[in-house]
């Protein structure tokens, strides 16, 4: 009596789950993110215990056949669905047909040759290998695919070790104690209940806290890029440096405004997408450029921030230099104009700056460097007027002499 109410409340509890999934999946239109293959593992799953509930003791029918399908199949769904979730592109109908066909058909054989108990040992025994190769990806997972979940992962993996060491456990007791083991009020049958409607209650809301935390680390990171060059915006560089102040041995930082030489003219000459080209291949200049750790960033139409951190001046000049320079030389191809385009950048940098709250005066000096760079001729880095003793050079480096750093 225990145990039918038991999975009667395991079946409610998937199917219940199978329906929130479904309606998840069609909130995230397109992407889904696997809740549609979760849906389908929890509703395979749960018609395979109403089936059971159905069947009563084991017996040979077609309804004990579909019952083990399903039961095996709920796994494989759920796995693809992991797949998915993680960004995975597998096949899902074909293999779940696949799974299904050879399954069947693997029970029919194994039950006229070797009888019914190999039959239920066999799913117990399969269950098992399933569950753990979801153990192993879910320990490759946080290694690799899903190193940002890695709470959530080892938690899964614990979880989903448990399923697998009933089923191994389950498989041991048939092969001893043979149908008998399958008794429904029996001790093992009942731990084996419990536990599974304990999963069907916990796994489907942790589920959807994986989706709710991607979604909302991508909507983070929406709001934090330029969506043209996929770069950081002012909003995304704030956090960023706010993030880097707070770390107890950050160093001062140094920041530099870069903007494209007479940008108006490409638009004028070739057109917008031709110019909106062009900003894409100079935020890849940029990001080619600077160091790992380095922030960059599009903070208007064509200016560009770059913000150096655990860098000295000297490194600074480099860099302003390394970026002049590269783009300078590039040659950029597009669909839409006969020759390549050449551009070059004017470079503003600030005096070094030890905090969030200095950023704003920060790119006040950065832009007032600009302002002179534009005045003197475009092409060249100014420095602060304060760094001056420090840089020799300044406003040097034009694209006529010798870049800043060699000239020192
Ligand atoms: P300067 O050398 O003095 O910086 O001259 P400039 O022509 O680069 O500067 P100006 O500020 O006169 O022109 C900037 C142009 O950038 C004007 C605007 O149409 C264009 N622009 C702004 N945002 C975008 C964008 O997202 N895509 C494209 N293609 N153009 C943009
Ligand atoms: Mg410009
Ligand atoms: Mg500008």
């Amino acid at each position: 009596m225990v145990a039918t109410i038991l999975v009667g409340m395991l079946c409610a509890h998937l199917l219940c789950f199978s329906v929130m999934f479904w309606l998840v999946s069609r909130r995230l239109h397109g992407k889904k993110m696997g809740m549609d293959i979760f849906a389908i593992g929890n509703l395979l799953l749960g018609f395979a215990y109403v089936l059971q509930l159905a069947e009563g003791a084991p017996a040979w029918s077609l309804m004990s056949v579909v019952n083990h399908t399903f039961t095996l199949a709920s796994p494989v769904a759920y796995w693809l669905g992991a797949m998915r979730f993680f960004g995975h592109h597998v096949p899902v109908w074909r293999a779940m047909l696949a799974v299904a066909a050879t399954y069947s058909a693997a029970q029919v054989l194994v039950q006229w040759g070797l009888g019914p108990v190999a039959r239920h040992a066999m799913l117990s025994g399969m269950s098992a290998l399933l569950f753990l190769a979801m153990v192993i990806t879910v320990v490759y997972g946080v290694r690799t695919f899903a190193k940002d979940l890695y709470a959530e992962m080892v938690f899964f993996a614990a979880l989903i070790g448990g399923i697998c060491v009933l089923n191994a456990l389950k498989f041991v007791k048939l092969l001893d104690d043979g149908l008998d083991a399958l008794q429904m009020d029996g001790s093992f049958q009942l731990v084996f209940y419990i536990y599974m409607s304990s999963l069907a209650t916990v796994l489907p809301p942790s589920i959807i806290w994986l989706v709710l935390r991607r979604l909302t680390d991508e909507l983070r990171n929406t709001a934090a890029r330029d969506p043209l060059t996929q770069l950081l915006n002012r909003r995304g560089l704030t956090e960023a440096l706010q993030l880097y102040f707070n770390s107890r041995k950050a160093e001062p930082a140094h920041l530099l405004l870069v903007d494209v030489d007479h940008f108006k003219r490409i638009n004028d000459t070739h057109g917008h997408q031709i110019g909106d080209t062009v900003l894409r291949h100079m935020a890849e200049v940029l990001r080619c450029a600077v160091r790992r750790g380095d922030l960059a960033g599009r903070i208007g139409g064509e200016e560009f921030l770059v913000i150096c951190l655990d860098s000295d001046v000297h490194g600074v000049r480099h860099l302003a230099e390394r970026l002049r320079a590269a783009i300078e030389n590039q040659a950029i191809h597009t669909a839409g104009t006969a020759h390549p385009l050449h551009c070059t950048v004017t470079i503003g940098v600030s005096n070094p700056f030890a905090g969030a709250h200095a950023f704003e005066d920060a790119m006040r000096e950065a832009d007032a460097g600009l302002y002179r760079g534009k005045a003197a001729g475009r092409n060249r880095i100014e420095w602060p007027p304060s760094a001056h003793e420090n840089h020799p050079t300044q406003s040097a480096s034009t694209s006529t002499t010798r870049p800043i750093d060699t000239v020192v």
